[in-house]
């Protein structure tokens, strides 16, 4: 018994059925303040994680983007670091712009203490608990991949009801409470209120932000909740924060949310991939590898693009100022 399920339980007892936002970001929380869950020996492998040639297209991206908003002094931000991967590899990118080092300071935004160690590792910037706290003198230029995912939702049953989770003797079971809204479906709260947040933001101070992750459109899922544990599918309710515990994110919802702000996309993860040159870049790191490497470059590549893989799954959406150029990758 940890002692997140010891103060679940107890929480359960004096109050009754937990809603499942509270119950995923008590879990969530839990989990990725106790672990480095990514990986082959983790619970699962991320974008960064399969390939370098991610990072380094993003970070082509940002340093595109920056230069054609005529190189101003700005804070790059990256929202859910995990091991810090993409933005080394990013930054090794950018940094070669002239200019880009000494203009642009690096934040992340990380709540787990135990991957900000990793991240301290391999990159040194300011961290911060949230994007409220980083200061509002710049324009933003903000990035994140898989971390909406992993903020919680409720789920609305209609009829007044939510989805809850509460108690069968020790056992946590899914259960109801009620609600005050009719619809069905779910609701990332915490995703909408970033999205309107971050907008207000840009529209103020100028720049731009890129989501990638793995969603919809169109109208909210019913329930797309998944709690993964060694890359296999887990019970969400079984053993809190033990698992990741994630759902689709709804891009319709993302982008409402976003306003006074340009939207683009979101466009499937493969397109966007191949029109900022995935594949001459993973060209030329197969002309220098041995046969070995350049197999799993070719595997990578297929991996992160295939509408079967990656590819079409996950999403890239990106917001910009009014007055900023177009973020590249979103037009044919
Ligand atoms: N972007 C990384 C990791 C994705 S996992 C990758 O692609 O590999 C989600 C990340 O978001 C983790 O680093 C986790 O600790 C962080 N995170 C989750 N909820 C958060 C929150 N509310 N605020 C800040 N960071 C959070």
């Amino acid at each position: 018994m940890t002692d997140l399920a010891t103060m679940l339980r107890a929480r359960i007892v004096a109050h009754g059925p937990l809603g499942l936002d509270s119950w995923m970001a008590a879990c969530n929380s839990h989990y990725y303040a106790s672990r480095d869950p990514f990986g082959p020996a983790g619970d699962f492998t991320t974008a960064p994680e399969i390939s370098q040639m991610f990072g380094e297209l993003i970070g082509a991206w940002v340093a595109d983007l920056w230069t054609r908003a005529g190189r101003p002094p700005c804070r790059l931000v990256e929202l859910g670091p995990g091991r810090g991967t993409l933005i080394a590899d990013a930054w090794r990118v950018c940094s070669r712009t002239p200019g880009f080092a000494e203009k642009v300071a690096l934040h992340l935004v990380e709540t787990s203490h135990t991957l900000r160690a990793g991240q301290a590792a391999r990159i040194a910037a300011a961290w911060h608990d949230s994007l409220d706290d980083i200061p509002h003198d710049r324009p933003l230029i903000v990035i994140a991949n898989e971390f909406l995912d992993a903020l919680p939702i409720r789920q609305f049953l209609g009829a007044g009801h939510e989805r809850a989770i509460g108690l069968e003797g020790d056992d946590f079971v899914a259960s109801t409470i009620p609600s005050g809204f009719c619809d069905k479906g779910e609701a990332c709260e915490p995703a909408t209120a970033l999205a309107a947040a971050l907008a207000k933001r840009l529209q103020t101070g100028g720049g731009a932000a890129l989501f990638i992750d793995y969603g919809y459109t169109g109208s909210p899922a019913l329930d797309s909740l998944q709690a993964v544990r060694h890359h296999a599918r887990a019970d969400p309710f079984a053993d809190p924060g033990a698992a990741d515990l994630t759902a689709h994110v709804d891009f319709t919802a993302f982008a409402g949310a976003a306003s006074g702000v340009r939207v683009a996309g979101p466009v499937a993860q493969g397109v966007w991939l191949t029109r900022l040159g995935i594949e001459p870049r993973a060209a030329a790191l197969k002309a220098g590898a041995t046969p070995r490497d350049a197999a799993r470059i070719e595997a990578a590549l297929i991996r992160l693009t295939a509408p079967a893989a990656m590819g079409a799954l996950f999403k890239v959406i990106a917001l910009t100022a009014a007055d900023w150029p177009a973020p590249a990758g979103f037009d044919a």
